[in-house]
């Protein structure tokens, strides 16, 4: 069975990104109508697996709580952690716009975001994450979700694969094909937004690209197959910055995780033996592969009461909690015997680290030393693991997808994940919130720039 359908816009990929862009087009036209195409929505996406804490450089709500930012000094920072290694102008636009995004998906589009200034984000030169007051992913999608599955000109069609472009004789892109079952779909559209995420789900890839991870779990979404990449390299497109990705710590039981301030406001990480073995605050996305040197693969974070405190209403805290993934022990032989770890080494190691926080002088070189820790204790079980990949499809500042030669690919737009991101080209160039920077923002920029092109005479065959 096959169906023709026509629309003004076909969006390819219903997370973060997507969803950004076909509600902004539909915001800010009065007439042009989305076909937004979703592989299956009740299964997790990325946007829904990230914390979803938001960065963002100069908004109301810092200015509210007195803090001063700007996107050049957002901008530097990025740079900084990235080596220079990422797009200068698609890095300024991004951090420039970052404010007026956010702003726009709570205006706009109806999400829920504060600021949230109570946990520490290193490399980060300002208090600049924003996030749902849940300080958790699924409500922030849920309500981009529901904005355009409200929307009279968002036409929403989930269970849908996109299956790939369809190019006109010119070298344009004029459409998708798709399938819902056993349906054949061809979507004919005047511009096509690739939002299909990543490839870390795409064992393939991430041998040929990302090689040290090839046998690392990979905990974020498993439609994350690189589809949009391929077909915008298929289509003219170039791609850069493949080898870049986030690099995280997972519960090795069942993959959950706890928030990176566990190991920034004071835990450590031992290994089998019990023995510390690396600066714990250095940068969570290069720790994964260390993580995963250790004997058998694992490492195991303890924390206390205090940092426990802070980061208990954390959804991934509450979630691996739930699952059993984080243990409350009363003293260190308890800890010790819960993991089968050596206790008096153990002990020493704490001892060890304790007093390098009271002399400021700690053994591995860390920085930011605030208190002791001290019993009872919580710890977690933890291997390294890739969450998403940074590489794709390199784009210009309104996200046109461009060719080897820096002209655009005709009536072709990526966004989140499926571009050249932000993070230089590995695992050390990550900063926290770039993942989900890039995907706001450029669904932002993309929605913005595609409404204003498109705010033409209305084609001869639109019907309503
Ligand atoms: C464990 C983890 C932790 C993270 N932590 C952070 C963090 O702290 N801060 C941060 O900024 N970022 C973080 N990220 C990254 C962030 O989640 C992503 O960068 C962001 O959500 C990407 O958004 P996206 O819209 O590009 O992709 P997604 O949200 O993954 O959406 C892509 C969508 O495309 C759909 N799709 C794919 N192929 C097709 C196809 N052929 N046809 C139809 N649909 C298709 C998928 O089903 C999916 O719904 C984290 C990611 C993970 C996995």
């Amino acid at each position: 069975m096959s169906r023709e359908l026509e629309t003004d816009v076909v969006v390819v990929g219903g997370g973060g990104a997507g969803l950004t862009v076909a509600g902004t087009i539909a915001a800010a036209s009065s007439r042009l109508r989305v076909t937004l195409v979703e592989l299956d929505s009740s299964q997790p996406c990325n946007t829904a697996i990230a914390s979803n804490f938001i960065p963002a450089a100069g908004t109301r709500f810092q200015r509210a709580a007195g803090i001063g930012d700007s996107a050049p000094l957002f901008a530097a920072d990025i740079m900084r952690k990235n080596g220079g290694r990422s797009a200068a102008a698609l890095t300024h636009a991004l951090c420039s716009h970052s404010a007026e995004a956010l702003h726009w998906l709570v205006d706009a589009l109806g999400v829920q975001l504060e600021l949230a200034p109570e946990l520490t984000w290193i490399g980060h030169s300002a208090i600049r994450m924003h996030a749902h007051p849940s300080r958790g992913g699924p409500p922030v999608l849920a309500s981009l979700r529901g904005f355009a599955q409200g929307h009279g000109r968002i036409r929403f069609l989930d269970h849908t694969l996109g299956t790939g472009l369809i190019q006109d004789g010119n070298g344009a892109i004029c459409g998708i094909t798709a399938t819902c079952g056993d349906e054949q779909l061809r979507i004919a559209a005047r511009k096509v937004v690739l939002t299909t995420g990543g490839y870390g789900a795409n064992p393939g890839m991430i041998s040929s690209h990302i090689p040290e991870m090839a046998d690392a779990p990979s905990i974020g979404s498993k439609a994350d197959r690189g589809d949009g990449i391929a077909w915008g390299l298929g289509a003219g497109g170039r791609c850069a910055l493949m080898g870049a990705y986030q690099g995280r710590d997972c519960i090795s039981a069942d993959g959950t995780r706890v928030t990176p301030p566990v190991l920034n406001e004071g835990g450590i990480a031992v290994n089998a033996s019990a023995r510390r073995f690396v600066d714990e605050r250095q940068d969570y996305s290069a720790l994964a592969r260390v993580y995963r040197q250790q004997p058998g693969k694992v490492a195991y974070f303890i924390w206390d009461e205090r940092i426990q405190d802070m980061v208990k209403n954390v959804f991934v805290m509450q979630q691996a909690k739930a699952r059993g993934g984080i243990m409350f022990a009363p003293g260190v032989e308890e800890l010790a015997a819960a993991y089968d770890l050596p206790a008096p080494e153990l002990a020493r190691t704490l001892e060890r680290y304790n007093e390098g926080v009271r002399s400021g002088n700690d053994e591995f070189g860390r920085s930011g030393l605030t208190r002791p820790l001290d019993p009872p204790y919580y710890a977690a079980r933890i291997t390294g693991a890739i969450a998403h990949t940074q590489g794709g499809l390199v784009v210009d500042t309104a996200c046109r997808v461009l060719r080897e030669d820096g002209t655009p690919v005709p009536d072709l737009c990526a966004g989140g994940n499926t571009i050249a991101g932000l993070s230089g080209d590995g695992c050390t160039g990550y900063l926290s919130g770039n993942g989900l920077l890039v995907a706001y923002v450029s669904g932002y920029l993309i929605g913005r720039h595609v409404a204003a092109t498109l705010e033409g005479p209305r084609p001869a065959w639109a019907p309503m």
